[in-house]
């Protein structure tokens, strides 16, 4: 490929890029190591067995009341639980034994009634019926909202005054969201809204569509400060004509959570620009001991999107929630619109809610997200909903405190390969609370510069374009990275994800980056002559 093709290809998302390396890793190595992927290589098995058990227990159920060859029933909820609780045999299924906890922990320290949360559960795993309320089921609601509540909120206590939307997944939550937020006015074409850079690349994109027409204010990490944004830089957030912020915590790529001195200074902002609506997309947050999201720190102005996608290894289940406050400044901002504007922006909702101005925000999202028309049957499928009860219920049922043995796990594992690939590129570790080591970054003039001096530096930088690097890896080494740029890093920024390979593939990743600049250096030792 000479420079003018590489130079084009600059142009693609981060995304695409990967895919073409990936093309050309295979196309040449029989073996190739793809850490470009963010999808983990682990699952949760508690939830997964529970779900199938409980798929047993349902059809059983519902043949109780209709059983003719592969027809069956509706299920009844009297006495639901007594049933379940004789269908459970812990001796013969060990994973039985959880179900068993489930019920003790729902009605002793959430006061469910048994039988309803049991005929909700079951029933939707079934998914023999359109999802009521729709929005989100009753017990779910509650459950992850104490989920949401124990991994996210470092002790403040929201779990009774948030809203819940459940969604297919972090990435229908941002559609939808971005959809609404335009529908109801809250953003307009030519709107400025702030956003953490580098940051997940869809956050790049979108504001770009000229459905938006946003402008972007970067709020630079600094790569010399280990990718932390500096708290400074958030006085832009002070200037009122900065309608939202959208934020990445931990960042994607960078992996970094904000630390209490950015929590603080959120704070600070909002007394100074209390309109400011804050988007925060806390996917990574259980990867960080500690982890505190902005939503506690500035619950009426935020709304939180959750997966269950990375920490339960569960992309493709489709997974995830909007969380906002039932007390917010989106439904304040929707009421202060001018006349004209709120009479037109409510009368969109007026064939699902005869006062439509006492529609909120949340439930106009659910709306929207199935064109309004749709309404009636919006709402993520039961059996979606239930597999998020049960992750969330592997948490709460189990964890002492912040201490949760599952996800001590998946810490660990992400640990050791980040520890493994730095030591292999002898670079310093951060082990930082704050790094929550899902993805690394690596500057590759920096290592460039560190391994063989300045001079050398110069030449790498000026001598390639900026993909070339990734091109060789990925073509002659069959390792295949992400580049930076698409997240809005600067040139010579890679992105390692230590979620989608064994451990021992780290050192050799290391190794084949170092052989790569290497043959860089032979080349310019043979110039230099
Ligand atoms: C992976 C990821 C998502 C997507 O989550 P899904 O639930 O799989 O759609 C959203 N935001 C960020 C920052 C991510 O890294």
């Amino acid at each position: 490929m000479d420079a003018g093709q590489e130079k084009a290809l600059e142009k693609l998302g981060a995304f695409e890029i990967s895919s073409l390396m990936l093309k050309l890793a295979k196309k040449n190595n029989h073996k190739f190591l793809n850490a470009g992927k963010g999808n983990p290589n682990w699952i949760n098995t508690k939830a997964r067995l529970a779900f199938a058990r409980l798929t047993e227990f349902g059809v059983g159920e519902s043949q109780r009341t209709i059983d003719r060859r592969d027809l069956a029933g509706f299920i009844e909820k009297k006495g639901i639980t007594e049933r379940l609780k004789d269908f459970l045999d812990p001796q013969l299924h060990k994973n039985d034994q959880f179900i068993l906890d489930i019920l003790d922990y729902v009605s002793q320290k959430l006061n469910l009634d048994l039988d309803d949360f049991v005929a909700e559960l079951t029933n939707g795993i079934m998914g023999n019926t359109y999802p009521t309320p729709n929005r989100i089921l009753k017990n779910t609601e509650i459950i992850l909202n104490k989920y949401l509540e124990s991994t996210l909120y470092n002790g403040v206590q929201l779990a009774d005054s948030t809203k819940l939307l459940a969604t297919e997944g972090g990435t229908a939550a941002i559609v939808y969201l971005f959809h609404s937020l335009a529908e109801n006015h809250l953003i307009k074409p030519g709107d400025k809204i702030a956003i953490n850079t580098p940051i997940f690349t869809p956050y790049l994109q979108i504001p770009k569509l000229n459905d938006y027409e946003l402008v972007e204010v970067k709020l630079q990490a600094d790569p010399d400060n280990d990718w932390k944004v500096n708290p400074d830089e958030l006085d832009k957030l002070k200037d009122p004509s900065i309608k939202a912020l959208f934020i990445v915590n931990p960042t994607n790529p960078a992996s970094r959570a904000f630390g209490d001195d950015i929590l603080d200074k959120i704070r600070e902002v909002i007394k100074e620009n209390p309109n400011l609506m804050i988007i925060t997309d806390d996917v990574y947050g259980t990867f960080v001991d500690g982890f505190q999201t902005v939503y506690s720190v500035a619950p009426q102005n935020t709304l939180l999107i959750y997966s269950f996608s990375k920490l339960y290894g569960a992309t493709g289940w489709r997974l995830g929630l909007l969380a906002m406050n039932e007390n917010n400044i989106f439904d304040r901002l929707i009421h202060e619109l001018p006349p004209a504007e709120q009479k037109e922006v409510n009368n969109r909702y007026r064939i699902v809610e005869t006062n439509p101005s006492e529609l909120p925000f949340i439930e106009r999202i659910a709306a929207d997200s199935r064109s309004i028309g749709l309404y009636h049957t919006s709402g993520l499928s039961t059996p979606q909903q239930m597999m998020e009860v049960l992750f969330a219920l592997t948490h709460l049922v189990y964890a002492n405190g912040s201490t949760d043995s599952y996800i001590d796990e998946c810490r660990y594992v992400v640990n050791r390969r980040y520890t493994d690939l730095v030591k292999g590129l002898g670079i310093e570790a951060d082990n930082s609370r704050t790094n929550a080591k899902y993805y690394t970054l690596i500057d590759i003039y920096k290592l460039a510069e560190e391994k063989y001096g300045k001079q050398f530096r110069k030449y790498f930088v000026k001598s390639f374009a900026q993909i070339d690097f990734l091109m060789k890896l990925s073509e002659n080494n069959g390792v295949v990275l992400m580049d930076g740029v698409g997240f809005g890093t600067q040139p010579g920024i890679i992105r390692v994800s230590e979620a989608n390979l064994p451990r021992k593939s780290y050192r050799i990743i290391a190794e084949k980056i170092n052989e790569v600049l290497e043959e860089y250096y032979n080349k310019y030792l043979k110039i230099k002559k």
